[in-house]
């Protein structure tokens, strides 16, 4: 897995993409990004069932982590916000379902070292667990009845402050430079009517 410093920073990345439709920067603007990065972080919800039970990482890259979930969770919070305005259905829905893919994305390139590894990608219709072991992994303990003092030991470990660190500048310059390219852009389209 990526870290939520990780998932975020790639869900602020394509949400930059729509940041014509976030401007003008004011709260309801802000609570809709903040709702992005949600759902950018929204398959590690799986930590809490575990956690409850005081072995966070039990039911850790189930079936949160599968494609078959992000369109039910696009589809159900798709409906849900645009239930006032249809027409925006269609572009919403895709825009979730791809930000909540970018966790999948990152989640299947990242080194898992407890079986089974990788992520249940094409769930429902398969069980099979997929990994292209690419990223350093985020540390939580490899162990599936790890404690929470186990589990956090790992988590503010040396190695995820590298990988976070890893994480910022492989995504900031990308934030950037949407921003600079949409800036751009604007005032090409402002001087065009101008
Ligand atoms: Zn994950």
């Amino acid at each position: 897995m990526s870290s939520p410093i990780g998932h975020s920073l790639s869900g602020w990345v394509i949400a930059s993409y729509r940041s014509r439709s976030l401007k003008p920067v004011n709260i309801k603007n802000l609570q809709r990004l903040a709702l992005y990065i949600f759902i950018a972080n929204a398959p590690d919800l799986d930590f809490i069932p575990g956690a409850l039970m005081g072995t966070p990482n039990l039911y850790h890259h189930g079936i949160s982590h599968s494609l078959g979930t992000g369109l039910i969770f696009a589809l159900v919070l798709a409906l849900i916000l645009t239930w006032k305005d249809k027409a925006l259905f269609g572009r919403e829905f895709v825009f979730m379902f791809v930000i909540f893919s970018s966790h999948l994305v990152l989640d299947l390139l990242s080194v898992d070292g407890r079986p089974p590894m990788g992520i249940p990608l094409f769930w429902p219709l398969s069980n099979q667990y997929f990994m292209i072991p690419i990223l350093p992994p985020v540390m939580h303990s490899v162990l599936d009845h790890a404690t929470i003092i186990q589990f956090l030991a790992d988590v503010f470990s040396l190695h995820n402050l590298y990988v976070v660190g890893l994480e910022i500048l492989l995504t900031v310059p990308f934030i950037f430079m949407i921003h600079f390219i949409i800036k751009q852009r604007t005032v090409e389209t402002d001087n065009q009517k101008g």
